[in-house]
C-alpha cells in the first residue's frame, strides 16, 4: 500500500483491487483507515496465550462500516448517470447512503421500520437531506418494497444486494491483513443481512490468492438470539433484538453467507440480549471503546465459544458501529455513577467526589 500524508479513502488506496475505471467519478468522505485495537482485558478475560483485537469500524464519517460500500455503489450510480440512490435501512445504511448522496449530488430515498430505528441514525438521515418514508412493517418488509421500486423508477438501489457494496467493504480485511502482517485465525463479525461477513470473506481471499498472507481466518458469524435465522437454518418473520442494526429475520446474503462458513470452516452462533449489553458495557468501561449493541454481538460470540479457541491464536472482532448511534442503549444500559441535584459549592462538590 502507497503511505499517504492524508488517508485519500479506500478507493484511492485500494484502487487496483476495486472495478473502478479512469471514467469513474470517485465520491469519498475519506472513509476507511479505520484503527486495529489491542484489546487488553478481553484478551485476559479468554485465558489463554491468544491475541486479541477489535477492527473499529464505528470511527467512520458516518460512524459504521456502511460506508466503505456506500462509498463504492455512490460512485459507480454516479458513473452511471443516476440521479437518485434508494435503500431499505434499518439506520446505518439510510444515514451513509444520505451522506454519500449527497456528496455525489444526488436524491436518496430511505425506507425504514417506522419506530425500530436508534436516535443517532435518523438524526443522521434528517441532517444529511433523505427523503425518509418510515413504514410500518420490519425491515425485511421494506426491503422488498424498495426492490421492487428500484425495478420500475429511475432510481439506483444501495442495499449489499449492490454488489458494489461488498466490493468496498471487503477492503476493512484488506487494512486488517495490512496491519497484522497476516490474516487472524479467527474472525468474529455480527450479522444481519449477512453482506458484510461475505465481503470479509472475499477479502481474504483475494489478499490470500495474491500471496499477500499466508492463511485465511475462519469467520465466526453471530446473531442476537431473537433474530437468528442464520444460526436457526430458517427465516424469522418477527425477529426481535435490542441490537437494531441485525434486526433481520430473512438475510438477503443468506446463500452467500452459507458458503463462507463453509469455506471458512467457521461458525455462526446466537447471543441474548443480555449477553451483547454485557460486552458493549465491557468495551466501554475496561476498553475505552464505545460502539452500538449490534457490534457488541462480535465480542459477546468470542466470549461464548471461548473455549473453542486454541492457545496462540489471533483473533479480530469486527465493531461495526459506533456508539453515539444509540443513545438510549447506553443511557438505559450502563454502571455509571450519576449523582445529581449538587449544589455548586467547592465543598459540598468535593464531598460528593468522596474527599
Ligand atoms: C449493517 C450492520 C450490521 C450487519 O451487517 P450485515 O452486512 O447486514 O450483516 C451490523 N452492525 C451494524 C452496526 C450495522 O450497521
Amino acid at each position: 500500500m502507497t503511505y499517504f500524508k492524508q488517508w485519500p479513502g479506500l478507493i484511492k488506496a485500494y484502487e487496483k483491487w476495486l472495478p473502478i475505471t479512469l471514467k469513474t467519478p470517485i465520491i469519498t468522505l475519506q472513509e476507511g483507515g479505520t484503527p486495529l485495537l489491542a484489546l487488553k482485558y478481553i484478551n485476559e478475560l479468554i485465558g489463554k496465550n491468544v491475541k486479541v483485537y477489535a477492527k473499529y469500524d464505528g470511527l467512520n464519517p458516518t460512524g459504521s462500516f456502511k460506508d466503505r460500500g456506500m462509498t463504492m455503489a455512490i460512485s459507480k450510480a454516479k458513473e452511471a448517470g443516476c440521479k437518485a440512490v434508494i435503500c431499505a435501512s434499518t439506520g446505518n445504511t439510510s444515514a451513509a447512503a444520505a451522506a454519500y448522496a449527497k456528496k455525489g449530488d444526488m436524491r436518496s430515498f430511505v425506507l425504514i421500520p417506522d419506530g425500530y430505528v436508534a436516535q443517532g441514525k435518523l438524526a443522521q438521515a434528517l441532517v444529511y437531506g433523505a427523503e425518509i418514508l418510515a413504514i410500518k412493517g420490519n425491515f425485511d418488509k421494506a426491503l422488498k418494497i424498495v426492490q421492487e421500486l428500484a425495478n420500475n423508477l429511475p432510481v439506483t438501489l444501495v442495499n449489499s444486494v449492490n454488489p458494489y457494496r461488498l466490493e468496498g467493504q471487503k477492503t476493512a480485511a484488506f487494512e486488517i491483513v495490512d496491519s497484522l502482517g497476516d490474516a487472524p485465525d479467527y474472525l468474529c463479525i455480527p450479522m444481519g443481512n449477512a453482506g458484510n461477513i461475505s465481503a470479509y470473506w472475499m477479502g481474504f481471499k483475494e489478499y490470500f490468492n495474491a500471496g499477500l498472507s499466508k492463511k485465511l481466518p475462519k469467520m465466526m458469524g453471530f446473531q442476537a438470539a431473537g433474530s437468528a435465522p442464520l444460526v436457526l437454518g430458517k427465516t424469522i418473520s418477527n425477529p426481535e433484538t435490542i441490537a437494531t442494526a441485525i434486526r433481520i429475520g430473512n438475510p438477503v446474503n443468506k446463500e452467500k453467507a452459507l458458503t463462507v462458513k463453509k469455506e471458512s470452516d467457521g461458525k455462526f452462533s446466537g447471543v441474548t440480549d443480555n449477553e451483547i449489553i454485557k460486552a458493549y458495557k465491557i468495551l466501554g468501561k475496561e476498553e475505552g471503546i464505545f460502539c452500538e449493541p449490534a457490534s457488541a454481538a462480535s465480542i459477546a460470540g468470542l466470549l461464548k465459544i471461548k473455549d473453542e479457541i486454541p492457545n496462540n491464536s489471533t483473533i479480530v472482532c469486527v465493531l461495526t458501529g459506533n456508539g453515539l448511534k444509540d443513545p438510549d442503549c447506553a443511557i438505559n444500559n450502563n454502571d455509571a455513577l450519576f449523582k445529581s441535584g449538587i449544589e455548586p459549592d467547592i465543598e459540598i462538590v468535593a464531598k460528593s467526589m468522596g474527599f
